[in-house]
């Protein structure tokens, strides 16, 4: 068991805690630079990227964060937080922290359709997509875990993990299991 937490200035945090909890893991909302200290993994929820950029900025939080990806403990960006992950993000531009070397376009699933469930191609995860971002392009040291459409959905450089979907709004807690353990 360990206290893994979870940005919670804004988005959908609520529902990685309850995952995490469901796998014996103790949770720390985090909304200050200090609780950083405390927490043996980090989830960035779900939400909107461009309010939460300005909420983490108002908190101080923007440079302990990159120091907390460079921790090598276990961090996991779903939706708006893979596009504060990202080294590039477009549609529109948008600062970012630059800890997971991809590019993302802002919304770039959900043009087609706002919000759509799907299934990972090789481990048939569950994935439901709300105005998704697209990876459009990986550096050579991210791994691609699992795709829709041929396209990675879900990638992984060394501790970073970032995914396009929200698995934490379906029953299935195997991703979350995969990145921070217990069960
Ligand atoms: N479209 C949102 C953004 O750009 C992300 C959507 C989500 O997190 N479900 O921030």
């Amino acid at each position: 068991m360990a206290t893994i937490g979870i940005l919670s200035l804004q988005g959908g945090f609520a529902a990685h805690q309850r995952i995490l909890s469901a796998l014996g893991h103790d949770t720390l909302l985090i909304k200050t630079p200090e609780q950083l200290l405390d927490i043996e993994g980090l989830v960035l929820p779900g939400g909107e990227s461009s309010t939460q950029l300005k909420l983490i900025h108002h908190a101080k939080l923007f440079a302990p964060l990159i120091d907390y990806c460079q921790s090598e403990r276990p961090v996991f960006g779903t939706c708006a937080g893979l596009i504060l992950l990202a080294r590039d993000v477009r549609s529109p531009q948008q600062e970012s922290l630059g800890q997971l070397d991809v590019v993302v376009e802002r919304n770039a699933w959900g043009r087609q359709r706002q919000s759509f469930e799907a299934r990972s191609e090789k481990m048939r995860w569950p994935m439901l997509f709300i105005r998704a971002p697209k990876i459009v392009s990986t550096g050579e040291h991210v791994e691609w875990v699992d795709t829709y459409q041929h396209e990675p959905v879900i990638v992984r450089q060394g501790n970073i993990f970032g995914a396009t979907f929200h698995p934490e709004l379906t029953d299935d807690m195997s991703i979350h299991q995969m990145i921070f353990g217990c069960g």
